[in-house]
């Protein structure tokens, strides 16, 4: 039987997968296994022009070679254009949207938006983009293990994209009412998401919903401090075998497998039985 709990693993098919993606995958999958839970994949394919072909059919080879199999066919989010038109039309209609005018050049110098269409299109300005009305309070909430965070988003960004000028869903809203269609319970993922989550936490509070709790991991890092990428070339990903790769992502989230444990069965069986957040660590996991 499982628990309400649902996690899911979300890449954007934009290159292969490397360390800092596996370890957000086997944490998401073993989190959601240790609570005896459903765990999902959702290819964030909504983006044509960041998309390398041939990435999303890679990644979900690579999640099978690591033994990581998702409780339901993964889903492509780009099948799901019809509920992201519906909720955009919702938010307009109660005012909690609106379209903007505005290009790059009209923003402020920080990449804030400073409201020029908030209240109704300047004369003779045609709509680009719709944005989100953010809150005038603060938001506020506790991450499972960055702890508590506020950001003032109407200082920070200010009213933000949910439809591109060019007519794509933006990431900050399709995200959200795709783990809300799923019951998303708990997302787990990279801490250089985490000032995503108080624009996501709006978008869920203006579709009237409540959302998910919040798990962000420590960033995997090149001998010089430099986050991965997809097109980082030396990646253990690429260049251990699986077990040992594994083992090394379970060690970069504070699990330190059993000298001598080499099939990826046992490294996972084992990672669901001692799984404990509060020995993930928050420092940057350089990956040699
Ligand atoms: N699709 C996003 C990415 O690959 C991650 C989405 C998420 O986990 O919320 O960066």
């Amino acid at each position: 039987m499982h628990s309400a709990y649902v996690g899911r693993f979300a890449p954007s098919p934009t290159g292969p997968l490397h360390f800092g993606s596996l370890l957000a995958a086997v944490a998401s999958f073993v989190q959601a296994r240790a609570n005896n839970g459903r765990w999902l994949v959702r290819i964030e394919d909504i983006d044509p022009p960041r998309e390398v072909p041939g990435a999303a059919r890679a990644q979900l080879a690579t999640l099978r070679h690591f033994g990581l199999i998702p409780d339901r066919p993964p889903s492509l989010q780009s099948r799901a254009a019809g509920r992201h038109r519906t909720a955009i039309a919702g938010l307009l209609q109660h005012g909690l949207a609106f379209h903007c005018a505005c290009s790059r050049a009209d923003l402020e110098a920080d990449g804030r938006y400073p409201g020029t269409c908030r209240n109704g299109l300047p004369a003779g300005r045609a709509a680009r983009a719709i944005r989100l009305r953010v809150p005038a309070a603060p938001v506020e909430f506790t991450d499972r293990l960055f702890g508590p965070q506020r950001y003032a988003l109407a200082e920070q960004c200010g009213d933000f994209v949910i439809r591109r000028a060019d007519g794509c869903i933006a990431y900050q809203l399709a995200v959200v009412i795709d783990d809300l269609a799923a019951g998303v319970s708990e997302v787990v993922r990279g801490v250089d998401l985490l000032d995503s989550t108080p624009r996501q936490i709006a978008v869920c509070r203006a579709l009237g919903r409540r959302p998910p709790a919040w798990l962000h991991l420590p960033l995997a890092v090149d001998r010089h401090g430099r986050k991965l990428s997809k097109s980082a070339a030396d990646d253990p990903v690429i260049r251990l075998s699986a077990p040992r790769t594994l083992a090394r992502v379970l060690q970069a989230l504070g699990h330190r497998p059993p000298a001598g444990m080499r099939s990826l069965a046992s490294l996972l069986n084992w990672a669901v039985a001692v799984w404990n957040v509060e020995q993930i660590p928050r420092e940057p996991f350089e990956v040699g």
